[in-house]
């Protein structure tokens, strides 16, 4: 868990499992550990850390992530 919280349930973030390849990136990316791998797929674990800075989904090849900025 990140110290850092923002306002809970509010995030635009969606991720579609079907999409991922298990890349791992959007964990290495995500300045608030939102992301783990779990059986080489991404699981959203934190998700109200999330606030909405774009790195997963401008890493994630497979377009497996969206995140519209500024609605949360
Ligand atoms: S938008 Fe930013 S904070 Fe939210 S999950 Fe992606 S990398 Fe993490
Ligand atoms: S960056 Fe995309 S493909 Fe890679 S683990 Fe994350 S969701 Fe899956």
């Amino acid at each position: 868990m990140y110290d850092q919280r923002y306002i809970d349930d509010v995030s635009s973030l969606v991720l579609n499992p079907e999409e991922c390849v298990g890349c791992g990136l959007c964990v290495e990316v995500c300045p608030h550990r939102v992301f783990e791998l779990s059986d080489k797929k991404a699981k959203i674990v934190d998700f109200n850390a999330c606030i909405e800075c774009g790195a997963c989904v401008n890493n994630c090849p497979t377009q497996a992530i969206e995140v519209t900025p500024g609605v949360g």
